[in-house]
């Protein structure tokens, strides 16, 4: 349903990303790692729109998104390391203010019950700028669930949470497997990535290198032996 088809990002004199191919099938969860500097947050941002890649394309449900149109913004919900939450504004006014960009039917009622499912609703007559992290990444995940995408992106989604939100957000990841959202999630976290992913890809200096299913006969210590040595390799 969203394919990647050759996407290079030049970047100055430096070649970030060299015709990634990818697709991202329906319902499944594919999570993408790499080495530090490997070129994932860059291939986030070029697939969610944030940059522009050099060449390559995007292709939504059959048809190639040139613009990123209310329409493709609406199906594809990403979080990544910035959220671009207005932080002299309540998580309520937050909510509100995205959910009217999207049309979001019953919003008032939607975003109560995201801010319950977050653990935010006792704060969301707060203003966040005195949040923590661990607070305004609920917030975040609040608001990309509310228009309800098809498609989720998350880059490095469990960095710098307490187990408390690592729970909660795995909790909703497994929801949404479960109602057939397509998900891709880069991170560099082993566990996670084992526990929650169908399928893993391996980007190494710009470049997919390997892919591989994870059966249910590839345990954890298999899947990290299958990197460890694709990365030597590479
Ligand atoms: P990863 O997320 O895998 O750690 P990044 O996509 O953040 O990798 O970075 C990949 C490479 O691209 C790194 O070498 C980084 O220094 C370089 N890079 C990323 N963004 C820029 C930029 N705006 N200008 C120049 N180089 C960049
Ligand atoms: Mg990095
Ligand atoms: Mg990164």
């Amino acid at each position: 349903m969203l394919e990647l088809k050759n996407l290079t990002k030049v970047i100055g004199e430096k070649i970030i990303l060299r015709n990634i191919t990818l697709t991202l099938r329906e319902g499944e969860t594919l999570a993408v790692i790499g080495p530090n500097g490997a070129g994932k947050s860059t291939f986030f941002k070029c697939t969610v729109g944030l940059l522009q890649p050099s060449s390559g394309e995007i292709i939504l449900d059959g048809e190639a998104v040139k613009k990123k149109s209310a329409a493709v913004k609406k199906k594809i919900g990403f979080l990544g390391h910035e959220s671009f939450l207005y932080s002299n504004m309540t998580p309520l006014e937050n909510l509100r203010f995205y959910g009217k960009l999207f049309k979001v039917r019953d919003l008032e009622k939607k975003s109560k019950e995201l801010l319950k499912e977050v653990g935010l609703y006792l704060f969301r007559d707060t203003p966040i700028h005195s949040f923590s992290r661990g607070m305004l990444q609920r917030l975040a995940i609040a608001k990309v669930l509310l228009p309800e995408p098809k498609i989720l992106m998350l880059d490095e989604p469990h960095t710098g949470l307490d187990q408390e939100a690592v729970a909660l957000l795995n909790r909703i990841i497994k929801e949404k497997q479960q109602g057939g959202t397509s998900i891709l999630i880069i991170s560099h976290d082993f566990e996670q990535v084992h526990a929650l992913a169908d399928r893993v890809a391996i980007l190494k200096k710009g470049k997919v290198v390997d892919t591989i299913e994870l059966a249910q006969h590839l345990d954890l210590q298999e899947m990290k032996a299958w990197y460890e040595k694709v990365v030597k390799e590479a």
